[in-house]
């Protein structure tokens, strides 16, 4: 594999400007295959070469893939001028590739966020020409009943006129909340819409109480991920994603 100067590489992975590294090159606190290095312009093997950045080991990778079950109360963005991100709930550790949210849930949505910074991989997992399959747990105000499921195959037509994708629906089961009717179900999209299911539900006339993604394409929620805990996407998750 190539061979790259080795202050771009230590930019690149976050650990500083080239000014920065440049500098701290000149100090001392480089070590590459166990030699203090000098000088900035050096060319090093990222992947083969053993890199110390203050003593502490450099693990090269180019792209991170996060998989995070999002609680309420956070929007899905890099930074917002009011409210915490997903983001924000990152370590350091993973924070210095510059990972953003691949896609959106709402402030109020829970459940299966993939954050990365592979704007390729996140682009074509977006893209509706891709129709990526979202599958939601949903919490309905209302009796969602088997005759739904044709609404929703058939595509509903949302307030703005647009007629959604086939979409596919399996109750789960209807409970009686003190004297409010509260439907469960699942709910599959291959598309992604602003506020794309509470608005399926709301041309039936249905509120939607609770929503959470559970999975994205070939992923599920990892059932392991308590609320605003994340974990690495393994090799063979990321190879079924792309
Ligand atoms: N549909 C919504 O209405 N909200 C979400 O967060 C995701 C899908």
């Amino acid at each position: 594999s190539g061979q790259e100067r080795l202050d771009k590489v230590l930019s690149n992975m976050g650990y500083g400007s080239r000014k920065e590294i440049k500098k701290i090159i000149k100090d001392g606190s480089i070590k590459v295959n166990n030699e203090i290095v000098l000088k900035n312009d050096i060319k090093v093997d990222p992947y083969s070469d053993e890199i110390y950045f203050h003593g502490e080991k450099v693990i090269y990778r180019k792209y991170i893939y996060l998989m995070m079950n999002k609680p309420k109360g956070l929007v899905s963005s890099t930074d917002d001028p009011l409210t915490d991100t997903v983001i924000s709930l990152l370590s350091d550790e993973y924070l210095i590739y510059n990972p953003f949210p691949a896609g959106r849930l709402d402030k109020d949505t829970e459940g299966f966020m993939l954050i990365t910074n592979d704007g390729k991989l996140s682009h074509e997992l977006l893209s509706p020409k891709k129709r990526v399959s979202k599958t939601y747990y949903v919490e309905v105000d209302g009796v969602v009943e088997e005759e739904h499921k044709e609404n929703f195959k058939n595509g509903i037509r949302l307030e703005d006129g647009y007629i959604s994708l086939p979409a596919k629906l399996e109750i789960i089961k209807s409970d009686i909340i003190s004297s409010d009717i509260i439907s469960k179900v699942y709910l599959t999209i291959e598309e992604g819409k602003y506020h794309q299911v509470k608005r399926m539900f709301e041309s039936l006339s249905m509120r939607v109480l609770y929503l959470k993604r559970i999975s994205m394409g070939p992923l599920s929620l990892d059932e392991s991920l308590d609320l605003g805990e994340y974990r690495e996407l393994t090799n063979e998750e990321v190879f079924l994603l792309k």
